[in-house]
């Protein structure tokens, strides 16, 4: 049976690192090799400072490179950051800081090896660094997700799918969002971290899981040898149907979500989280499919007054639907696949997924006429 390990926690330094070191122990942690390597990969989406609830915090990070010093090993901090670079996310968000002094590898993924997956994407290429070790820490954030719903255990190993790799496979997968969070386990079994520890002590809600999302104080922290039964603990923690997470449900599809899950410590719930608003993308008769998504199916919009013409958007943009044209950011909905890339990368808020106007009502209407 899986287990989760559930903790009230603040950022207080020894209780936290005592709870780390706790899920550390009852997940592997004891058989860590003296000198062998330990990945330890955080949420580093980006430049964000931890009051802004875009990456694990920097204790968190400190207390697992503590336990594995302790071990004898080495601790291998890297990751593959959205927007900014990997030296900059590690300096602003004070996880740099936190560890001066201590003997740590701080490596961006870089290489890729390719891997097989099965069906349907048959091969993909994965950060070797990832691969190569035999122990790795996942130390993902609690995260709102304007296209998926929540970031936690299992689609934090996607930072392993190196730089402009991840661009490309949203735009593989296109607007079938069933379909990338099957990619997203897909990585995950082949990456397989040995321990998922949660922070969720600030996470965050609304339009995450870039600047655009609202910090919240949930004060919890949970591991797990099983990222799966993890999210679908966090779920429930947050009163919704764990397979309504479609990472949860393609796990499930796929034969990885089984089973009743052992919960050591006590659950807290919490309903009033405020989770973005996932519509979808195609409904309605086939025919008015086109029509649909180009006018009535959320969208990135964009605040003329917040934006700052940085061009983070659109050279992230994995379908090219983004230009500049007179000063404003003008989007091609024809093409846009709804992956909301744009939404997270943008460093300055100054995006976000909004439903045309009229749209509910059509909607409404259509449904019950058609
Ligand atoms: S919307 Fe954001 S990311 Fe895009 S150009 Fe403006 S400030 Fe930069
Ligand atoms: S415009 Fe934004 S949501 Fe649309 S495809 Fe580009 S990055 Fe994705």
């Amino acid at each position: 049976m899986a287990k989760v390990i559930v903790r009230q926690a603040q950022y207080d330094y020894e209780p936290l690192k005592q709870h780390i070191y706790y899920m550390l122990d009852q997940f592997g942690g004891a058989g860590i090799k003296k000198g062998s390597t330990v990945l330890i990969k955080p949420n580093l989406l980006g430049p964000a400072q931890p009051e802004a609830a875009m990456v694990t915090h920097p204790l968190v990070v400190k207390a697992a490179v503590e336990y594995v010093l302790q071990r004898g090993a080495l601790p291998q901090i890297s990751d593959s950051p959205a927007m900014g670079s990997f030296e900059k996310a590690l300096v602003v968000s004070g996880i740099r800081e936190a560890l001066r002094g201590y003997d740590v590898v701080f490596r961006e993924f870089k290489e890729s090896e390719t891997v097989s997956v099965g069906e349907p994407f048959n091969r993909i290429e994965v950060a070797r660094d990832a691969l190569e070790v035999p122990f790795t820490i996942n130390l993902p954030k609690l995260k709102s997700h304007t296209q998926m719903m929540l970031t936690l255990g299992v689609k934090n190993m996607y930072g392993c799918i190196v730089g402009l790799r991840k661009p490309e496979w949203h735009f593989r997968t296109g607007i079938n969002r069933y379909l990338f969070a099957k990619l997203l386990v897909q990585i995950y079994t082949v990456v397989r971290p040995s321990v998922t520890i949660l922070d969720g002590i600030l996470g965050m809600e609304g339009q995450g899981p870039g600047k655009g999302g609202s910090p919240r104080e949930l004060g919890v922290l949970m591991g797990s040898s099983d990222a799966v039964s993890l999210d679908i603990s966090v779920c429930r923690m947050l009163g919704i149907d764990p397979f309504a997470l479609l990472t949860n449900r393609a796990a499930r599809d796929m034969g990885l979500a089984e089973g009743p899950i052992d919960i050591d410590g006590t659950m807290p719930e919490i309903r009033d989280f405020k989770f973005p608003e996932i519509t979808p993308l195609v409904f309605g008769p086939r025919f008015l499919h086109g029509f649909m998504r180009r006018h009535l199916v959320q969208r990135p919009v964009c605040d003329d007054a917040a934006c700052r013409s940085c061009g983070e958007c659109w050279q992230y943009c994995p379908a090219k639907a983004i230009e500049r044209r007179h000063k404003h950011l003008h989007f091609d909905y024809d093409k846009c696949i709804r992956c909301y890339c744009c939404i997270e990368v943008c460093p300055h808020a100054a995006l976000r997924a909004e439903e045309p106007f009229l749209a509910g009502t059509i909607k409404k209407v259509l449904r019950h006429d058609l």
